[in-house]
C-alpha cells in the first residue's frame, strides 16, 4: 500500500492523530505537535517540539502549505502541474517556470552529471510505461524505443528567462527521485522561519531533522527490513541532518519469480538489480533523496565510491543476498545480527 510504502519510520512512539495534536510530556513544559497529510503520492508527517501551541500550529500549517504548492507544481501525475506542462510541450515550446522548479531541475541535471547518468530526471519516458498496481510491464521493444528519449543532458534550462524545454516529443521529466526531498527541505526552512528549532519532517521516508527531539537527544529513526516490513534492521540518531531510503520493496510486483520495481537503470530501462535497499544520510533531504536513488542504480561498488566522494555523507546498502554494508561513519544502532551479515564498505 502506497500510504505506508516507505523504508523509514519513527521507531519512537509518538501519539499520532489525524489532525494537529498535542502531547504533554512528563519531563517539561514543551510539547510535541504532530500533523500528517497525504500528498506527493505518499504520507507526510511533521513533528514539532515547542512550548507554544499556536506558534507550532501556524508553523506546521505553513510548512504543509509550502509542500502542497511543490506537489502542485512538480507532480507529473497531475496533468495541470507545471512539470506536466513542460512534458506536454516537449518538442514544441519552452515553458517559463518559477525559480523553485527551475532550481530543482538545475539540481537534477547537476546530479545527472555527478552520477554519470545513473540519476536521470528524464527517466519519465521509462517510468510512464509501467503500471505497478496493475502489474503491467512494457515489452522490450517499447522500452528500447523510449530509452532514446531518456537523456537529462538534452533538457534546456535558460537562466535568462527561467524557461525549461524538452527538445524532443516523447521526452518526459519525472521528479519522483528528488521532489519529496526538496519539499522536506522547504518545510524545514518554513518551520525555522516561524521560530521552530526542533522538528522532524518526513515525506514517505525522506526525512530531515531540525535540531533534536530534546536538547540533548537526537530523533530516533528506524530503518525498515527490506523483506520483513514489520521489522527494523536497526535505528539511527538524527539531528540537523537528513536521511532517505530507496528500496525495491516500495512499489513493485513479482511476476514469474522476478521482482519488478520502480527504480530504473537509465542504461537498460529496466529496474536496477545491484541492491535491494539504500539509506543515505546527508546535509539536506534533497541530496539524500537523490543519492539514495542514484546509489541504488549504481550498485555496491560504484555507489559506495560516490558516497565516499561526498562530504558529510554516509550510507547503508543492502545487497540481494542480504548483506548490510555501511560507510564506517554510518551510525547504526541495534543491528539485529540474525538479520544480516555486517561489513564496512570499501574505502
Ligand atoms: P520513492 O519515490 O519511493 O521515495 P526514490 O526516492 O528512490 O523512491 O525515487 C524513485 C522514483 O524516482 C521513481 O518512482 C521514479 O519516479 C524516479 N526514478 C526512477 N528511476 C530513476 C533514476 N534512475 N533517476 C532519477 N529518477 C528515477
Ligand atoms: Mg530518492
Amino acid at each position: 500500500m502506497f500510504l505506508f510504502k516507505k523504508a523509514l519510520f519513527l521507531a519512537a512512539a509518538v501519539v499520532t492523530l489525524g489532525l494537529l495534536s498535542c502531547q504533554n510530556r512528563s519531563n517539561g513544559a514543551e510539547n510535541i505537535f504532530f500533523q500528517s497529510a497525504f500528498m506527493m503520492d505518499t504520507l507526510i508527517e511533521i513533528k514539532v517540539v515547542s512550548a507554544d501551541r499556536d506558534e507550532a500550529q501556524q508553523a506546521v500549517k505553513a510548512a504543509l502549505s509550502r509542500m502542497e504548492q511543490i506537489d502542485r507544481d512538480m507532480n507529473r501525475y497531475n496533468s495541470k502541474s507545471l512539470l506536466s506542462r513542460i512534458n506536454q510541450q516537449a518538442g514544441q515550446t519552452p515553458l517559463i517556470i518559477p525559480p523553485d522548479l527551475f532550481a530543482v531541475l538545475t539540481h537534477g541535471k547537476e546530479w545527472g552529471d555527478i552520477t554519470q547518468g545513473a540519476f536521470d530526471i528524464t527517466t519519465g519516458a521509462i517510468t510512464r510505461l509501467w503500471d505497478f498496481p496493475g502489474r503491467n510491464k512494457p515489452d522490450n521493444q517499447t522500452v528500447q524505443t523510449n530509452l532514446s528519449k531518456v537523456n537529462y543532458q538534452l533538457l534546456q534550462l535558460d537562466e535568462r528567462n527561467f524557461s525549461a524545454f524538452l527538445p524532443q516529443t516523447g521526452m518526459d521529466l519525472d521528479l519522483g527521485g528528488i521532489a519529496k526531498g526538496y519539499a522536506v527541505d522547504e518545510a524545514v526552512r518554513v518551520l525555522k522561519e516561524h521560530g521552530i528549532t526542533q522538528a522532524l519532517v518526513d515525506a514517505g521516508g525522506n526525512m530531515r531533522a531540525l535540531g533534536g527531539k530534546d536538547d540533548d537527544f537526537p530523533w530516533k529513526i528506524g530503518i525498515q527490513h527490506p523483506r520483513q516490513p514489520k521489522d527494523l534492521i536497526g535505528t539511527i540518531p538524527l539531528k540537523d541532518q537528513a536521511v532517505s531510503t530507496s528500496g525495491d520493496y516500495e512499489r513493485y510486483f513479482i511476476q514469474n519469480g522476478i521482482r519488478y520495481h520502480h527504480i530504473f537503470d537509465p542504461q537498460s530501462g529496466q529496474p536496477a538489480r545491484g541492491l535491494i535497499s539504500v539509506t543515505v544520510i546527508s546535509d539536506t533531504a534533497e541530496t539524500a533523496d537523490i543519492l539514495s536513488t542514484a546509489v541504488f542504480v549504481l550498485g555496491l561498488k560504484r555507489g559506495m565510491n560516490l558516497v565516499n566522494s561526498r562530504p558529510h555523507t554516509d550510507a547503508l546498502l543492502i545487497t540481494p543476498d542480504g548483506k548490510i554494508i555501511t560507510t564506517p561513519g554510518f551510525p547504526l544502532n541495534g543491528l539485529d545480527s540474525k538479520i544480516a551479515i555486517f561489513e564496512h564498505g570499501e574505502k
